[in-house]
């Protein structure tokens, strides 16, 4: 199934009607890439904000690092391909 582009896992997108608040760890992953502005509002290029809400909303169950993990984090991880369908095209390979 994997085809020709390489990766190793589709992982489903989730979503959650809670409120979901971001890590300490993640917003200061999210600075230091410039995705979050003085304010500390999240602005990711070509999504809007509507989008965005939703976005925050979604999370995968990571095979890599076994945990729930936030679409944003997922977003901004080395083994992000793309998202195709409602699943990550997820490279698979070890995160430290
Ligand atoms: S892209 Fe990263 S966070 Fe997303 S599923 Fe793959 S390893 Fe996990």
């Amino acid at each position: 199934m994997a085809g020709e582009l390489e990766r190793k896992y589709d992982v489903k997108i989730l979503s959650t009607e809670e409120k979901v608040k971001f890590p300490d760890a993640l917003k200061e992953q999210l600075k230091e890439l410039g995705l979050i502005d003085d304010k500390g509002k999240l602005k990711l290029k070509g999504v809007s904000p509507k989008m965005l809400i939703r976005m925050k909303q979604e999370y995968v169950k990571c095979p890599v690092l076994k945990d729930d993990i936030q679409f944003v984090q997922c977003f901004i991880c080395p083994n992000f391909q793309s998202r195709v369908m409602g699943e990550v095209l997820c490279k698979g390979d070890p995160l430290k």
